[in-house]
């Protein structure tokens, strides 16, 4: 298969890159390195089928022609991380609906398949444990940025959805849930790799809000297979499924479990949710998704134990932060 990657050095477009050449396919990705990095591809350019353009996912001619050339597309391209997504609403809300425009656009000319990721946010402040994937979404106010992210989001998925019924572009809808492993970044905010990153350095281990408010960590490598296995699936068109871990952890357990395996002397500090984003931040107590669907029609769920995702993660920063102290860059060498 020859397969197209928006956000392809991004955190778990790399991955799936990596997964599809291991089983002989091609991949062009295309990131602009926005929150995607050289890094995170850097061992595999110069691999058979490998080839990746630097660029805009709003560039239409590009977007098009790689979409063209391409079997299926797998849409990742976003603006990502809670952070960010505060800090940068106009980015975020422009980045997420025009881009998957754009992709969507340009599959409809030949009816190319399109995966487009969506994320466990669009559940919004919904009580209803385990969320499944035909259930009321239940987003905070327009005052609130958070909320953005989940309605772009959502706005994706309802435009792929309308290109299937309207234009006859096949398209499947992945949801993911909190996604972590080697690669991902702490910089926009994501919580296992900055927990892992203080822990190391013996710093204050940042827990946000009570602490109580829980989360089910799902390990990249399961995320990617969950991805690979829906593509391949005829009856998962014009379906959306969550992908995740439904096993749950409250962030003060996470952060108690994040020193214990860094083996660090570091403590853990409560800060409040209006320090550490912005004054009235919402946020949510639990998140738990139903996989029943995915396990359904692909015979697979994420099954990776919360130990050993918290061991990867640490193990992960710990030789980022090796490379960096030795002026290396990080994966190059320790990925190959
Ligand atoms: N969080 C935290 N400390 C941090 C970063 C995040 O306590 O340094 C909390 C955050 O408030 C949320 C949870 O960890 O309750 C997960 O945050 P993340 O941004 O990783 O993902 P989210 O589930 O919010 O999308």
């Amino acid at each position: 298969m020859n397969v197209f990657i928006t956000g392809g050095c991004g955190f778990i477009g790399s991955h799936l890159a990596e997964r599809l050449l291991e089983r002989g396919d091609r991949v062009q990705v295309l990131d602009d390195l926005s929150t995607g990095s050289m890094q995170n591809i850097a061992h595999l350019v110069g691999r058979p089928g490998f080839s990746y353009r630097i660029g805009s996912a709003l560039d239409v001619p590009l977007v098009t022609e790689l979409v063209d050339s391409a079997d299926v597309t797998v849409h990742l391209a976003a603006a990502v991380g809670v952070k960010l997504i505060v800090e940068k609403p106009v980015h975020t809300i422009e980045t997420n609906v025009r881009a998957t425009e754009v992709v969507l656009g340009a599959a409809a000319r030949k009816q190319k398949l399109v995966v487009v990721a969506s994320t466990s946010e669009v559940y919004g402040k919904s009580t209803s444990i385990p969320f499944r994937e035909d259930q009321d979404l239940q987003l905070g106010p327009t005052s609130h940025s958070r909320w953005a992210y989940a309605c772009s989001k959502a706005l994706d998925e309802w435009l792929a959805l309308a290109y299937l019924r309207e234009k006859g572009v096949p398209v499947i809808i992945t949801r993911f849930f909190n996604t972590v492993g080697p690669r991902q970044t702490g910089q926009y905010g994501m919580v296992l790799p900055s927990f892992a990153a203080q822990a190391l350095r013996n710093e204050p281990i940042t827990v946000y809000g009570s602490g109580e408010q829980s989360r089910c960590f799902g390990h990249v490598r399961d995320a990617v297979e969950g991805l690979l296995r829906l593509m391949s699936t005829p009856t998962a068109i014009g379906e959306v499924f969550n992908i995740g871990s439904t096993q749950e952890v409250s962030i003060l357990g996470l952060a108690e479990q994040v020193r214990d395996a860094a083996g660090s002397r570091s403590e853990i500090i409560l800060v409040p949710y209006g320090e550490a984003y912005a004054a009235g931040f919402e946020d949510m107590m639990r998140r738990v998704p139903d996989v029943s669907k995915l396990e359904g029609v692909t015979g697979f769920r994420p099954r990776t134990s919360l130990d050993v995702i918290v061991r990867d993660v640490v193990e992960d920063q710990r030789s980022r932060m090796a490379a960096a102290a030795n002026g290396g860059v990080p994966f190059m060498s320790a990925r190959r």
